[in-house]
């Protein structure tokens, strides 16, 4: 009897990170925490999202370290190959195969307007490429290829959601029910802000992010340079800034009671922000710190890496075929 390829686990998930530099705490809060959950109920495939990092400037002879470092990343936080598929986005081919034919039921217009599209333009301006333009459309292609329900993301990825679930409306309405509504799993930490005061932690952006591999010296001196204010201001807390930044990295890795105390000395304008960002990157680290030790028994075993992303990329590529069968049928390109 033919193996059903759907487990009976639920419904299924979907979500990549690009492999532009090491997970920051913003890929770790808004994507990776959720993922960590949904692996335990779910149907889930992760993935390093390979051609999506070649779209902004990149180095081709260091891309394939990139890519294992983010498996590496994976791993080390938690993602369990027993619970879930991992996979590199270019060594399974449907995804560009299906982002081509949803391309042409999707207009250019709305693509130019997004503000992913606009902001990287402005960051890239010699860079300004067509798989740029087309990225919200191979990221649609990634999670219609497992019809994915679910997408653990940061709130930053809710415009390419958007495109996704017009993707697959369109898709339907012109081909028959194929493709789910896909929505977004939030966490806690769907926008961690840059450590320079404004934007998003970024791994792109120089000085922005704490990486899951910083030591205690390392984050202590990253915040050190988070920008804050003289500490007598009072008042109630502002709500953007370099010291709104810090109390939201307060707020999600130590207690109540230790918010509420910063609190009150901020409201009271005798804030110490020498006192507070070191109270800040110890609880950091001790997050970080068994994320770290569980790296180095995967950095020490690269055979089981190896094999690990192996069997995973089979199963993956099992369900791809699977849906560009259909999709192909329905088009009636086969
Ligand atoms: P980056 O912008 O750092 O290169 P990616 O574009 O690879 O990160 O995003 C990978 C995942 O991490 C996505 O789900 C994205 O929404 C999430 N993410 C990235 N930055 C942040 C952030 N600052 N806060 C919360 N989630 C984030």
């Amino acid at each position: 009897m033919k193996k059903p390829i759907r487990q009976a686990q639920g419904k299924r998930v979907f979500s990549g990170i690009r492999a532009t530099g090491r997970l920051h705490l913003g890929n770790y809060l808004g994507a990776v925490k959720g993922m960590l959950a949904l692996q335990e109920t779910h149907d889930c495939v992760f993935s390093v999202v390979d051609l999506h990092t070649i779209t902004t400037p990149y180095t081709p002879a260091t891309l394939q370290e990139s890519i294992r470092n983010i498996v590496l990343d994976y791993l080390s936080a938690g993602l369990d190959p027993k619970k879930c598929k991992l996979e590199v986005q270019s060594k399974v081919p449907e995804h560009v195969e299906l982002a081509y034919l949803l391309s042409t039921i999707y207009p250019v217009a709305r693509l130019e307007d997004l503000p992913t599209y606009k902001e990287k333009k402005a960051q890239y301006p010699k860079y300004v490429n067509m798989g740029l333009l087309f990225y919200p459309v191979l990221m649609a292609a990634d999670i219609l290829l497992y019809k994915a329900e679910l997408v653990p993301a940061g709130v930053d990825q809710e415009p390419h959601l958007e495109v996704t679930r017009e993707v697959a409306r369109k898709f339907n309405s012109m081909f028959g029910e194929t493709f789910p509504q896909t929505q977004r799993f939030h966490t806690n930490g769907e926008y961690i802000p840059s450590l320079l005061g404004t934007g998003k932690m970024s791994k792109s952006i120089d000085g922005s992010f704490i990486n899951l591999t910083d030591d205690l010296d390392t984050i202590k001196k990253r915040l050190a340079a988070a920008p804050t204010d003289s500490g007598t201001v009072g008042g109630e807390l502002p709500k953007e800034g370099g010291v709104a930044n810090l109390f939201k990295l307060l707020k999600l890795f130590e207690s109540d009671s230790m918010y509420k105390k910063f609190e009150q000395d901020y409201k009271d304008g005798k804030i110490k922000y020498s006192e507070m960002k070191p109270i800040i990157a110890e609880a950091i680290y001790k997050e970080l710190k068994p994320i770290q030790e569980k790296r180095k028994t995967f950095e020490e075993n690269p055979q089981l890496v190896d094999q690990i992303l192996k069997e995973s990329n089979e199963k993956c590529l099992q369900i791809a075929k699977e849906t560009m069968r259909e999709v192909k049928e329905k088009m009636g390109l086969a």
